[in-house]
């Protein structure tokens, strides 16, 4: 993908959010920081596809409850376009643990946990790449 220049992010508004009825709120909050949605679907994954996901962290003692709970319901996966996407999103997620979380974040705001903690976001540039094409295919990006 040409365009993908470290301007785009993958983000994931996880199972805890879509059940909670939070998604909205959540969209709303990442359009009006500046953000243009490139990509957005809901989905459901399998546990193989969680598990393929996540595999970076497969050795974590919090894998099977990670992927357990990331296959449990829906999720809305997100392909985000900003300038400093992927710290601009990091950013506005908020401390991986929401107890740790600035105020004004949207884990902060909308998570219950250190694990189930309402959104993803990818960490870098390649594994924002890597991320995105798990997820979307190209037609699927605007
Ligand atoms: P992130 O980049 O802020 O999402 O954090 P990490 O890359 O460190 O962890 C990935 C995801 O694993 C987090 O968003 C949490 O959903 C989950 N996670 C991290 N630490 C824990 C933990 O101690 N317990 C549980 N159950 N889940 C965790």
């Amino acid at each position: 993908m040409a365009e993908q220049t470290g301007n785009l992010t993958f983000g994931i508004i996880k199972p805890d959010a879509v059940r909670g009825g939070k998604t909205g709120a959540i969209i709303q909050r990442i359009t009006e920081s500046g953000f243009k949605l490139r990509g957005m679907k809901l989905i459901h994954m399998t546990h193989e596809e969680a598990k393929g996901f996540y595999d970076v962290h497969r050795e974590r003692p919090f894998f099977g409850e990670l992927t357990t709970f990331m296959s449990s319901a829906s999720c809305v996966v997100l392909a985000l376009e900003k300038e400093g996407a992927i710290k601009a999103w990091r950013d506005l997620m908020g401390a991986t643990d929401p107890a740790k979380a600035d105020a004004g974040t949207i884990r902060k705001e909308f998570a219950n946990s250190i694990g189930e903690n309402a959104v993803h976001g990818s960490d870098s540039e390649d594994n924002a790449g890597i991320e995105i094409a798990y997820f979307f295919s190209r037609l699927e990006l605007v």
